[in-house]
């Protein structure tokens, strides 16, 4: 299975399906469900997303606040990757990355991508106390002190560090709308745009309070790499911003179009894993 089809369902016969986005996670040719004949990692021992249940999380008062040092970052560009939006960054150095928090070393920023629902009852891949939110913010990062390459970094248990942040509706968001402004400019899979001087600071929460638990990528290969840091605190973006999100397609100029939404995998099983809270509750 080609990893970058796995959203996608240009079936004809869902043309005739009310929720076109809905055959994507559904159809067991292709949804979630279905990624472990490809990917047995799917049923690893350490796969995300989760639920988070605050009332069991771990208060560990040694996890130092989560340091975001990224006043000099360079994006790059934007793209339709055929399962999100993504924005990429220059990650020859640690100019821009996180530190502090469960982490020895600093993680460089390497892009940020979004997942969301065709409606706002869905869309996180996270959920807290089973609850999702209608969008969530990914921000990955690698450690470049240990690993030579992103895709080293990606193949190792402590490789990579991503920080989750969750979206609800609400006022507009000011910032948000250099990206959403952006976003017709990759409606098609497979299609990218230059996107310089965006910096990702204006898209996190004032807290950095967090959720920390040892996970994976949530899209094949699904590598059991990340440890997960899950903001506490939500940004609101409007109705209209989020629309914006849904106008983008799976799918590629010459396919039968496909709405972009539902780009979420559901909560995986824990499986023993503790999931520690930087707060206390
Ligand atoms: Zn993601």
């Amino acid at each position: 299975m080609d990893h970058k089809d796995i959203w996608q369902n240009p079936q004809p016969k869902e043309e005739t399906t009310k929720d076109n986005s809905a055959p994507v996670l559904n159809d067991p040719q292709l949804g979630p469900s279905e990624w472990h004949k490809s990917y047995p990692l799917a049923q690893g021992s350490r796969q995300s997303p989760i639920d988070i249940v605050p009332a069991r999380a771990v208060f560990d008062p040694s996890l130092r606040p989560l340091v975001v040092t990224y006043e000099s970052c360079t994006s790059l560009s934007i793209s339709n990757t055929g399962h999100s939006v993504m924005v990429e960054f220059e990650d020859t150095d640690d100019k821009a990355a996180i530190s502090g928090g469960p982490f020895q070393d600093p993680f460089r920023l390497k892009q940020f991508h979004f997942h969301w629902g065709r409606t706002h009852s869905q869309g996180s891949e996270h959920t807290v106390d089973g609850k999702p939110f209608p969008c969530e913010l990914h921000l990955v990062h690698w450690n470049g002190r240990k690993y030579a390459t992103f895709g080293e970094a990606a193949a190792a248990p402590d490789g990579l560090a991503v920080v989750g942040v969750f979206l609800e509706i609400g006022k507009e968001h000011s910032s948000m709308n250099r990206l959403t402004d952006a976003l017709y400019m990759v409606k098609f899979k497979g299609t990218k745009a230059q996107f310089g001087g965006f910096n990702p600071k204006c898209l996190l929460p004032l807290s950095l309070d967090y959720w920390t638990y040892l996970g994976s990528l949530t899209t094949p290969p699904l590598n059991e790499s990340v440890t997960w840091i899950v903001l506490k605190e939500p940004i609101r973006i409007s109705e209209k911003q989020l629309e914006k999100f849904r106008m983008l397609l799976f799918t590629s100029e010459e396919d039968q179009r496909v709405q972009m939404a539902n780009n979420f995998r559901p909560p995986q099983p824990l499986k023993g894993r503790v999931v520690r809270a930087s707060f206390k509750a």
